[in-house]
């Protein structure tokens, strides 16, 4: 599965055509900027501002349309870049899409410890990250490959346990399971072929990392303003864990003024508290698009 490297060619990026990852991959190419739509009747998308098109695909085949260089770019779990062992280059990780495979056995039951493993059957989709999490503490299970509904398998009496991607945990207790240990945590990659690209591709990818970064420190900041006695300014000043020194404005009430500045999201409550305590008011919290440091 080789294309021939023409510098003509747009860059072609893998996404999940319908799935847990397909909303935030399209909102995140919207959020850098790139420009397309009907992306749910069709398996290719040109987008309208840059020489790029979209391919929808399964998750699963993402890892080897990149690695063979059938598109240059891909967006998907880093459970699925890793159990297809795929040789390509993971650029950013995205922070959504968040899970972990875990393995999971019957609740109480005595499958406890990974010794107790031994000799034992797991279900799961995952084969090779799960046979490699056995083999490197010298356990040796046998596998059964299952393509979906895997955690039905130990009442079916078709395995005596599960490796199986978990967020809440949720769907296991609901099967009477209890997860025992992780293999990998994982989140949304940003990878790109090992394959030689075009000095123009390689821009437009220098380009598109610049503006993920951006969108994704904006995601995790606030813009926030407040008014604040003048004699305060330095109290909050050192109240707020900001990138840069604060704007500080005059307004038109005498020894008042209007304090901008950027702060991270997971801070905002707590230093909010703090600084209507000093004395500021009408704080207002705004989302940031991106935010090029
Ligand atoms: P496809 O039809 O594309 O093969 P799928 O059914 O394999 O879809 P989804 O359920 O949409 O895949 O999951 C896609 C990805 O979402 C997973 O590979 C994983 O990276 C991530 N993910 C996050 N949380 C979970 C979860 N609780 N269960 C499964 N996948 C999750
Ligand atoms: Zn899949």
């Amino acid at each position: 599965m080789n294309r021939t490297k023409d510098s003509t060619t747009s860059l072609r990026i893998a996404i999940q055509k319908s799935g847990r990852l397909t909303d935030k991959t399209i909102n995140l190419l919207h959020g850098i900027g790139v420009e397309f739509d009907n992306y749910k009747r069709n398996l290719m998308v040109k987008t309208r501002n840059f020489d790029v098109e979209l391919l929808l695909l399964r998750d699963d085949d993402i890892p080897e349309y990149v690695q063979d260089g059938i598109c240059d770019l891909g967006f998907v779990g880093a459970n699925e870049v890793f159990e297809k062992d795929a040789d390509v280059a993971v650029l950013r990780g995205l922070n959504y899409g968040n899970c972990r495979l875990s393995i999971a056995a019957p609740k109480n039951g005595k499958l406890q410890s990974v010794e107790d493993f031994q000799g034992k059957t797991i279900a799961t989709s995952y084969p090779f990250l799960t046979k490699k999490y056995f083999t490197d503490q010298n356990v040796e299970i046998n596998v059964v490959e299952i393509s979906g509904a895997v955690e039905i398998t130990p009442q079916l009496e078709v395995a005596d346990a599960i490796s199986d991607l978990v967020s809440t945990g949720g769907t296991l207790r609901a099967n009477g399971l209890q997860e025992l240990f992780t293999i990998l945590e994982s989140e949304t990659k940003l990878i790109q072929t090992n394959k030689e690209l075009s000095p123009g591709k390689q821009q437009l990818i220098e380009k598109f990392l610049v503006r993920i970064d951006g969108y994704q420190q904006a995601k995790k900041s606030r813009y926030i303003m407040m008014n604040a006695p003048q004699d305060k300014v330095d109290v909050i000043k050192e109240i707020i864990p900001s990138m840069k020194s604060p704007t500080v404005v005059p307004l038109a009430e005498s020894n008042m003024v209007a304090i901008h500045t950027v702060i991270p999201i997971n801070k905002f409550w707590e230093v909010m508290e703090e600084l209507k305590s000093v004395g500021a008011s009408d704080i207002v919290m705004l989302p940031i698009e991106s935010m090029i440091l």
